[in-house]
């Protein structure tokens, strides 16, 4: 399985304790990020590979990776408070989840409900 992350700035701490929680199950997911979220992901212990930086294509990298069914889920915790000079790669990656149906976690809620449902599968195999 092969999950992206993406968080913008104000959401970046929030995104590394988030991934801390589930430390365990993501030892057995291949994780791939935007350069800057991985970087940090990546200084918190986890093995992530990193793309570009989301505001250069990272985003677009992604939503590339998903429209070719290479990625299962992405968790992008967005920060709606700020402005993002590569929002209409935001858009495009959005809507390339709705084109193909990948889950899109977009805040920390969402994707808690997600993870609790890896998890839930995990124990069962
Ligand atoms: P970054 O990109 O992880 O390289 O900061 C995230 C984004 O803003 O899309």
């Amino acid at each position: 399985m092969t999950i992206a992350i993406i968080a913008h700035d104000g959401k970046k701490a929030d995104m590394v304790s988030f991934l801390l929680n589930y430390k365990e199950i993501l030892d057995k997911i291949e994780l791939v990020a935007t350069r800057t979220t991985g970087g940090l992901v990546e200084k918190a212990g986890l093995e992530v590979i990193k793309l570009l930086s989301g505001p250069i294509g990272g985003d677009a990298q992604i939503a590339a990776m998903a429209a070719e069914k290479k990625i299962d889920l992405i968790i992008f915790f967005r920060d709606p408070l700020d402005k993002h000079p590569h929002e209409p790669d935001v858009q495009m990656l959005m809507r390339i989840c709705d084109v193909h149906n990948i889950p899109l976690a977009t805040n920390p809620a969402s994707a808690e409900l997600m993870f609790t449902e890896l998890v839930r599968r995990n124990s069962k195999n």
